[in-house]
């Protein structure tokens, strides 16, 4: 099965659509345009943001490319089905941590850099994650229940299980 996008298989997903809401909706200046912004994406996330619009947009609305890209962030996370590298952040380079104090304030949480991954030492804009701000901070991969001795067993420059 192919799983990299091409006109062809691009066609298909859009034959999709035209057999749905119906081929008038579809013309090609239209369909070219979908394919510009589709183009770059694996085939299974844009089969799977079709799949999205079917299966929730009405007939009498024929999906336009800015409601395929209103679901597009919904399957951003299809790359990463496979095992996240890092335990604490899960490859996103931060996590959020909720204030002790007031944990159940959303507006008391923190988001922190990843400092245990690479994808961590690209975050510019928020401050990394110390031991010392577990004193006023518990961080989500702890609610998950990845309890401390992951978090203390993780040093700095442990990066992948499966290089
Ligand atoms: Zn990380």
């Amino acid at each position: 099965m192919k799983t990299e996008m091409d006109t062809t298989v691009f066609g298909l997903q859009i034959d999709r659509l035209k057999k749905i809401y119906g081929e008038r909706f579809y013309p090609d200046a239209r369909v070219t345009a979908i394919y510009a912004w589709a183009k770059n994406m694996p085939l299974e996330k844009f089969s799977k943001i079709i799949d999205d619009a079917i299966a929730n947009i009405p007939n009498s609305k024929p999906p336009m490319l800015a409601d395929l890209k209103e679901i597009f962030p919904k399957y951003n996370e299809v790359r990463t089905a496979t095992q996240p590298r890092c335990k604490c952040c899960h490859d996103r380079g931060q996590f959020m941590a909720l204030s002790k104090s007031n944990p159940n304030d959303p507006m008391a949480a923190e988001d922190f850099a990843c400092p245990y991954c690479e994808a961590g030492k690209s975050q510019r804009h928020l401050k990394y994650w110390q031991e010392h701000d577990a004193e006023k901070y518990t961080p989500s991969f702890t609610l998950r229940n990845l309890v401390k001795s992951v978090f203390k067993s993780v040093e700095p420059n442990q990066q992948t299980e499966e290089v």
